[in-house]
């Protein structure tokens, strides 16, 4: 049995390829699952029309980014399309400790530190049904020109081809079956033995069970 180091709550990390749908079930998942914590990470690139510091992202400088990851700030950072992201390792501590499930939409090379940090995290990969569909979602996207949307193509790929490093594939190709199908591993991995003894360490004491 593994251990989960003292947090009783669950670590979910989501990863895909831009294009795949990963924001749209997510948030769908966390209207179902509402005592669910998304991490919001802090980024160096500029906000999309539309978006909110603090609600997609809080967004800063590269001098402030790079600053506050060399003081440990954040519990994973990579360098992804050119910007700083990075997740805040106070936020996910508080929360896991107090038994708040906590999920982190991020690449690959943050999950493979998170991974690192806490093995009892579950990893999620969300794949499109085909490159067809990839490349057509991408297309919709409006604003981009063709060399964007080869540009992001491209990076599908290199993100694609660390889905291996994750426990869970979801292919996102009927929405509501994949939303289930995220829903279902959400509460497999809660149910896990040692999640259950550290969010129920009375009970499991009174059953005389002794897991960690
Ligand atoms: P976007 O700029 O399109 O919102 O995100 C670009 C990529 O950065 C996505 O793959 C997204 O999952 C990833 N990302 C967002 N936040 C973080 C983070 O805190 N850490 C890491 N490693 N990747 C992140």
């Amino acid at each position: 049995m593994s251990s989960t180091n003292g947090f009783s709550g669950s670590l979910f990390v989501v990863a895909a390829p831009s294009g795949a749908g990963k924001s749209t079930l997510v948030n769908a998942l966390l209207a179902k699952e509402p005592t669910i914590k998304l991490s919001i990470s802090t980024t160096t690139r500029a906000p999309r029309p539309g978006e909110t510091h603090g609600k997609e992202y809080y967004f800063t400088t590269a001098d402030d980014f790079v600053a506050r990851a060399q003081n440990g700030e954040f519990l994973e950072w990579a360098e992804v399309h050119g910007n700083y992201y990075g997740t805040s390792r106070l936020m996910v501590e508080q929360q896991m400790k107090t038994g708040t499930d906590v999920l982190l939409e991020i690449d690959w090379q943050g999950a493979r530190q998170v991974k690192k940090l806490f093995p009892q995290a579950a990893g999620i990969f969300i794949l499109p049904p085909s490159i067809a569909a990839l490349e057509e979602r991408l297309k919709k996207r409006a604003t981009d020109e063709p060399h964007v949307i080869t540009k992001r193509l491209l990076a599908a790929g290199g993100e694609i081809a660390h889905a291996p490093e994750f426990e869970y594939a979801i292919i996102n190709e009927e929405f509501d079956v994949a939303l289930s199908e995220l829903t279902a591993i959400i509460r497999a991995a809660r149910c896990r033995f040692a999640q259950q003894a550290a969010r129920n360490a009375s009970l499991f004491a009174q059953l005389g069970i002794h897991a960690e």
